[in-house]
């Protein structure tokens, strides 16, 4: 038997904790990596994973990937993240998200879970009728803060991606820049959108081919085969997918400027980072242009636990601090000679104490 401790992914994480409920047939796992700067905050993934170890090793790696997230957020809030162990012949029952939810609870608010993938907004109002630790709970208002976190997490993208191009290019509009965009679904389709009001030029490329025609006439954009996009010659290339495509393979085939874009996890190694750098293209750090979305859910989560409402303009104000942070990454990088991943993670540890 292998302790989870000796895990490479375990980075002295405050609390793994396994929660079983035999008559729902729960099986899930909180981890709460780091609560230094305050609650740790992170959603719930519900998925099947064939080796229970890889659903140690995701709580593990995404726990912590929250905690930098947050951090780096400038959020009053730690990082955590609870897997749920989907069962092949089983799905969700309300009866174990009603478990799920009071081993929450009972956690007294150390851990504030969210949607992640796997888990929906109902699912997470279910949730949220046993415990009161939930932030990202179903909005009817599309513009106010909290809710769908996608179109925040695109306006942070947006902002991020006007920073690389001024950094990496001297511009200062993206007017006639080329983006090309892997994944047009929330996050994607956003940036995309808003992108197009200033005149940027657009390849899109998505699996779903009719999502990304239509998009593509709407936005009088081009489209590439979703295998291609890797490979366009453009200004920025922008991910917002799926996770790891930037590896050997991936890096090899960019003919960019610049990657910015808001899939988790872009990087398929720690060394991809270095790679990019070598290649001469700017890295935009994941955990930190894509937090748009954490900044509203955590701020309507904050307010409505002291009774108020969430104030838009908190939420943009944070949203426009997004560049700044880059700003600093990339000068540290360039002073120091470090790629910006490296340089983020350096930073979001200094700030959890770490
Ligand atoms: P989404 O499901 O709405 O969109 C993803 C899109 O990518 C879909 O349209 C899908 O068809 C497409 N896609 C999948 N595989 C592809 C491929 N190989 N090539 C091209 N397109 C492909 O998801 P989303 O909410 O837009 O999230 C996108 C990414 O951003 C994910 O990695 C997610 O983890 C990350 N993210 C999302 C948020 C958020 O607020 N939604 C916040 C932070 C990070």
């Amino acid at each position: 038997m292998t302790a989870f401790w000796t895990e490479a992914d375990y980075d002295d994480h405050e609390l793994v904790q396994l929660v079983r409920d035999p008559k729902s047939g729960l099986t899930a796992i909180i981890a709460l990596h780091s609560t230094h700067l305050g609650p740790g905050a992170g959603g719930t993934r519900f998925w099947h994973y064939p080796d229970p170890k890889d659903a140690i090793r995701d709580a593990l790696r995404l726990s912590r990937g929250m905690s930098y997230k947050n951090a780096m957020a400038g959020l009053p809030m730690g990082g955590g993240k609870a897997v749920i162990l989907a069962d092949a012949a089983k799905g969700k029952s309300p009866e174990m998200l009603a478990a799920f939810a009071d081993a929450v609870e009972a956690l007294n608010g150390q851990y504030v879970t969210a949607e992640d993938v796997g888990i929906s907004e109902a699912d997470m109002a279910l949730v949220a009728e046993r415990t009161q630790y939930v932030s990202g709970l179903p909005n009817s208002d599309a513009a106010a803060a909290g809710g769908d976190p996608g179109p925040f997490t695109a306006m942070g993208i947006y902002h991020g991606i006007r920073a690389a191009v001024r950094h990496k290019l001297g511009k200062d509009s993206v007017a006639g820049v080329h983006v090309a965009i892997q994944g047009t679904g929330s996050v994607g389709g956003g940036v995309a959108r808003l992108l197009a009001k200033d005149g940027a030029r657009l390849t899109l490329s998505d699996i779903h081919r009719d999502r990304v025609e239509e998009l593509a006439r709407e936005l009088d954009a081009e489209t590439c085969a979703s295998d291609a996009v890797m490979g366009v010659t453009c200004d920025v290339f922008s991910p917002n997918a799926l996770g790891a495509v930037l590896d050997d393979d991936g890096i090899a085939r960019l003919d960019c400027a610049v990657v910015a874009g808001g899939a988790n996890n872009q990087l398929a190694r720690a060394h991809h980072g270095q790679l990019l750098a070598e290649r001469g293209i700017l890295y935009a750090p994941d955990y930190v242009i894509n937090a748009g979305g954490i900044i509203s859910v955590t701020l309507e989560y904050l307010s409505r636990r002291e009774g108020k409402d969430c104030d838009i303009n908190e939420v943009r104000k944070r949203l426009a601090q997004i560049p700044g942070r880059l700003e600093e990454i990339w000068t540290e990088s360039d002073i120091s000679g470090v790629s910006p991943d490296q340089v983020a993670d350096r930073m979001a540890q200094k700030l959890i104490g770490r």
